[in-house]
């Protein structure tokens, strides 16, 4: 059967700006918006709250049985739950940020994510970001974004993000997270973090969220088009 719905991966390093830009071409598009970060996230606050040991096999794969991930529209935002509860805050403190590239290093808690992802982009026009998404969750992707920005600027976004939801960090603390969770993220043997063959790079350091809305918004016109054919 032929496939009708259109699907947009983006994918890039941390704090980039990935889910700005996806969700806010999601709305322009009236596209599902999926951020598969949040998942794995989510997945991490679970296994912080269980005490769950990743080195233990057994007891990472009950918990991954025990976990599940919804997304909820609610207002302009969309909530995550997990297991019936709301953490879409509880999933962004740096507790979380610090553990998360090792939780998502996991075989088996990725290859459960990547299953729901790939099922939730199934039938749906979709924008969905993460690390691995034009590679291995939709290789077939009918657009893909790599995103990348300067190191600093990145962590200047991310420190601001942080310090007005009131955590007392230092910018050395997050420029650390940051390159921490790139390099877990980039050398993984699991489906590492890496530009897809076809993916069109998008370096947004010098760039307002208007601009790389225009960006990625012709990037689409253009892959429909080519679609289409
Ligand atoms: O996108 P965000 O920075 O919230 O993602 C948090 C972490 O989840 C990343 O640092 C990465 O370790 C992991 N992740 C992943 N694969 C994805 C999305 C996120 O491994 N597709």
């Amino acid at each position: 059967m032929a496939k009708t719905n259109f699907v947009i991966a983006i994918d890039g390093f941390s704090s980039c700006g990935k889910s700005t830009v996806a969700k806010a071409l999601a709305k322009q598009l009236n596209f599902v918006f999926v951020d598969s970060g949040a998942m794995y996230r989510a997945v991490t606050l679970y296994f912080i709250q269980q005490g769950v040991d990743m080195e233990d096999e057994g007891g990472v794969a009950s918990a991954i049985e025990d976990i599940h991930i919804d997304f909820v529209p609610n207002n302009q935002q969309t909530q995550i739950l997990l297991n019936g509860e709301d953490v879409s805050d509880a999933i962004r403190t740096m507790e979380v940020s610090s553990l998360v590239s090792e939780v998502s290093a996991l075989k088996q808690v990725r290859t459960a994510m990547v299953a729901q992802q790939q099922k939730l982009g199934a039938k749906r026009n979709i924008v969905m970001d993460g690390r691995d998404i034009g590679t291995t969750v939709f290789p077939k992707a009918d657009l893909k974004v790599f995103m990348t920005a300067d190191p600093y600027i990145r962590a200047e976004r991310r420190f601001a993000e942080l310090a007005a939801k009131g955590e007392q960090l230092t910018m050395e603390e997050v420029v650390e997270n940051l390159a921490h969770r790139d390099h877990i993220d980039s050398t993984r043997e699991e489906s590492p973090l890496r530009q897809a063959e076809d993916a069109i790079i998008l370096d947004n350091s010098q760039l307002t969220q208007e601009q790389q809305l225009e960006f990625v918004l012709d990037l689409y016109q253009q892959a429909k088009k080519s679609s289409a054919k």
